[in-house]
């Protein structure tokens, strides 16, 4: 192929083409449209030049012509002159020789002479002058010959005024002198003659033998002169005129009209008459001819479009500048635009009205796998739709096709090259040409596996956590703060509360039948950053929703909603079942107490007859003692009301035992109330002490002074130190102690601890066996007794007590080495919060509560 190139060298028009080529191409574009511009506009003015040149030339060529042709008329007018004249003065010579040698007569030299003058219309008339000037004879072609008539043509000279005319003689005389001299025909200067014409005379003188003899004179008419000698046809072209010395024209072969002045000639020709040699010239005159104007309009014209070529020329190129800026631009919006295709993640296809593929960027090629040369001019199936999946596609395909993909775009799966698959979306949106007329379609192409992935994910995760917060017995509920809108609710709330937020107000905000909140916890919040807001706790509250007949346990938590918003999401529980559990155990724990006291009562029965067995047996003793002494006489009335006030002191004492009894078993609902520990341990001990009594068991009571008032129920406390010195008096009296270790000792102080803070201890520690290990660990059972008929209720119900008054109850032997010297039992009860009245403790005084009674006292 190549080898036919080589061989055969390029012509040389085709390798000036190469060159001029390789030349145009190293030229930069803007270069190249300078040059494209400035070459018809150099060529148009060269042509412009080129055809000014050309004008200029053919006119100069014509002007050289006309001169060359005046030239040559003129000449040929001097040349026909001179032969006249030549001729003329030849025959004149002649005639002259033959009047000097054959001696003519006047009236032979006439005949001669009127032949000569036959034949020359340029002179007027011909004179024989003698030697002396005088003439001998005439002949003129208008008045005839005749000697007579010479007088009077010498009468008609002389009278010529002597002004231009007055030169005639003048004239006349110095050719006449001077060929008299020289002996040469000689011609004179021009003069007017009397006829006002202007004329010259040839002398010619007449030698005979040597000497002057006379002269012949010939006067010629300078314009018959002029056209008789010069020929028709170089008048009919160059007016021809004769100048005298001083270039005053004489005679001209133009006459022109009274009054009117010729226009000057273009150019003229000078030429002297020869031979006259009298200074007389002879001009040749020449006109411009109307082909200059002829020219000038043809010039005019090629200038003018000259002209408009280069202004239009000026124009195509103002006109291309502004067609290669928007060119530019253009290109430039096209680099823009690919580059912005090329880096573009989104796959683009473009297809015709029949779905042939026209265009695919390289995103679409790199996502699919395929080339583009693969995918260009292909019609469905493509190769990238999977072959499992065709149908679905070419469906989807000529949804599109018809315009009607949804807007939203469609989710295809694609196929790679290699074979693996991806999820794609797909967006359609019709092609429009500037025209604004439909060409096809434009597809764009997005992966979104990872999306899928994701939303899948997620999706999956808000269904789980939908089916919980659903599932939940609790209800949920999320409400913005500022607007009091409900963000959320879960099926458990709407079922309770329907779907708006006054379950939610009810419970945020509603009676709370217990609440740890206080109140001014939210107005707190105002002002804080939200990130804090929703680290603010959550405070449990026990909420009874009264049309419902429900408890719920509610917890609130502020958080920031997914909006940004401030919201407070609300978790309530129903805690009615339990709420329920917990009233029911109440009670039975409060009927268990009654109960407990009654049989603690029951217990004490014997102790407490025992106790109103002694004020009855003294009222009766005084009773009878007074009836003796009143039926006898022998009281008087002081003795006898002494015995009375002894009587009735004896049945108040009753009166009082049975009334702190009744106090003590009667059943009433526990109220708390701020209460001092001297009253409830005094109250306790009297009780107790009726059974310790009987026992022979003594007391010592150390209460500590200036102690914090208790919020308590006093009678239960009561409950729980009568149980405790009962358990310790029994414990005594069962074991059989000695004397010495049948005491008890009650104390009570003020206590500070770490994890309990400030409380008051009471504490109970007898002398007595102490207790198995294992009576210990099951101390607070229910039920749990070491007595035949022990009902083992009454320490378990001890505890409950205390725990329910957020106290602590524990129990421990006491030793002295290994031996158990007897037993503690001690509680503590937490100090009232409300102001107390004094709370300093005061020194510890030691105070020796024995029983009331000394008589009935152990010791
Ligand atoms: P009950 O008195 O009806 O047996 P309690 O619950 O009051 O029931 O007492 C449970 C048991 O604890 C008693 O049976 C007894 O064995 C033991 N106990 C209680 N107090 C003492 C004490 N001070 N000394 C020794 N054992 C005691």
């Amino acid at each position: 192929m190549q080898a036919p190139r080589d061989v055969f060298p390029p012509l040389p028009s085709s390798r000036l083409n190469l060159l001029l080529q390789r030349w145009w191409g190293r030229q930069s574009p803007s270069r190249q449209d300078r040059l494209a511009t400035l070459a018809p506009l150099t060529s148009v003015l060269l042509f412009l030049a080129a055809i000014t040149f050309a004008f200029w030339y053919l006119r100069n060529e014509e002007v050289s012509r006309a001169e060359e042709s005046l030239r040559r008329d003129t000449e040929v007018a001097q040349q026909e002159i001179r032969l006249h004249l030549v001729d003329n003065q030849e025959q004149l010579l002649r005639i002259a020789r033959e009047v000097a040698t054959r001696a003519i007569t006047p009236e032979q030299f006439v005949t001669q002479a009127a032949g000569f003058l036959q034949a020359r219309p340029a002179v007027r008339y011909l004179n024989w002058l003698n030697a002396k000037g005088e003439l001998r004879a005439t002949q003129s072609l208008q008045s005839g010959a005749g000697l007579e008539d010479a007088t009077a043509i010498e009468h008609g000279t002389a009278v010529v005024d002597g002004d231009g005319p007055a030169s005639v003689p003048q004239a006349s005389e110095a050719a006449l002198e001077a060929a008299r001299a020289m002996r040469q025909p000689t011609y004179s200067r021009p003069f007017r003659n009397v006829d006002g014409v202007w004329v010259f005379q040839l002398q010619v003188p007449i030698i005979d033998r040597g000497a002057f003899a006379g002269v012949l004179v010939a006067e010629y008419g300078l314009d018959t002169l002029l056209r008789t000698a010069v020929p028709a046809e170089v008048t009919v072209r160059h007016p021809v005129s004769i100048l005298d010395v001083d270039f005053s024209p004489l005679v001209s072969t133009v006459t022109n009209l009274p009054g009117q002045r010729s226009a000057p000639p273009s150019m003229t020709l000078d030429l002297p008459l020869t031979p006259a040699a009298n200074g007389l010239m002879l001009r040749g005159q020449g006109y411009r001819t109307t082909a200059g104007l002829v020219g000038n309009t043809l010039f005019w014209m090629v200038v003018a479009l000259s002209a408009l070529t280069v202004w239009t020329l000026l124009a195509t190129w103002r006109h291309m500048r502004r067609r290669a800026q928007i060119q530019n631009a253009l290109i430039n919006e096209t680099n823009f635009r690919r580059a912005m295709e090329n880096s573009m993640l989104t796959g683009m296809r473009a297809t015709d009205m029949d779905g042939r593929v026209t265009y695919v960027n390289p995103a679409f090629c790199a996502m699919t796998g395929y080339s583009e040369s693969d995918l260009l001019d292909t019609l469905p199936p493509f190769p990238y739709w999977p072959s499992d999946r065709v149908d679905e596609h070419m469906r989807i395909f000529q949804q599109e096709l018809q315009g009607r993909s949804p807007a939203g775009g469609i989710e295809v799966k694609v196929q790679r090259k290699d074979g693996s698959n991806f999820d794609a979306r797909l967006y359609v949106s019709p092609l429009i040409d500037p025209r604004g007329q439909q060409t096809g379609w434009m597809t764009s192409m997005t992966n979104i596996t990872e999306a899928k992935r994701i939303r899948d994910q997620l999706s999956a995760s808000h269904e789980r956590f939908t089916t919980v917060l659903e599932g939940l017995d609790a209800a949920v509920s999320v409400l913005s703060v500022q607007q009091g809108e409900l963000l959320f609710a879960n099926r458990s709330y709407r079922l309770w509360f329907g779907a708006d937020a006054r379950g939610h107000d009810l419970l945020a905000n509603g009676d709370a039948a217990y609440t740890e909140v206080p109140e001014d916890d939210v107005d707190a919040m105002s002002g804080l950053p939200t990130q804090e807001l929703t680290e603010v706790g959550t405070h449990p509250r026990e909420v009874y929703v009264e049309s419902l007949q429900m408890w719920f346990d509610v917890r609130t938590r502020y958080l920031q909603w997914t909006d940004g918003r401030l919201a407070q999401m609300l978790i309530a529980t129903d805690i009615t079942a339990r709420r329920r559990v917990e009233e029911q155990a109440q009670q039975q724990a409060e009927r268990a107490q009654v109960t407990s006291r009654l049989v603690t009562m029951g217990e004490m029965a014997s102790s407490v007859a025992h106790e109103l067995n002694q004020p009855l047996t003294a009222i009766t003793n005084y009773c009878n003692g007074i009836v003796s002494r009143v039926r006898n006489n022998a009281i008087n009335t002081e003795e006898l009301v002494a015995a009375l006030q002894k009587t009735a002191r004896q049945a108040e004492r009753a009166g009082q035992v049975i009334h702190r009894i009744r106090a003590f078993v009667k059943k009433s609902e526990p109220q708390r109330q701020a209460a001092k520990a001297q009253d409830i341990v005094e109250d306790a001990v009297e009780l107790a002490g009726i059974e310790l009594r009987r026992r022979k068991v003594a007391i010592h009571t150390y209460v500590a002074q200036r102690l914090p008032l208790l919020r308590v129920d006093p009678i239960l406390i009561e409950q729980v130190l009568m149980n405790l010195l009962k358990n310790a008096a029994e414990a005594i009296d069962t074991a059989q102690m000695p004397a010495e270790r049948r005491h008890i000792e009650l104390q009570v102080v003020p206590r500070q601890s770490p994890d309990e803070g400030s409380v008051i201890e009471f504490s109970v520690t007898d002398a007595g066996p102490g207790m198995r290990e294992e009576v210990i660990t099951r101390l607070f059972e229910a039920f749990f007794s070491t007595k035949a008929e022990g009902l083992g209720i009454g320490l378990s119900l001890c505890r409950s007590i205390i725990e329910s008054h957020h106290g602590r109850m524990r129990a421990e032997n006491l030793y002295n080495g290994s031996t158990v010297i007897g037993c503690r039992f001690a509680f503590t009860l937490p100090v009232d919060q409300t102001p107390p009245a004094d709370r300093l403790p005061a020194p510890a005084v030691p105070k020796d509560v024995s029983a009331s009674n000394p008589n009935a006292a152990a010791s």
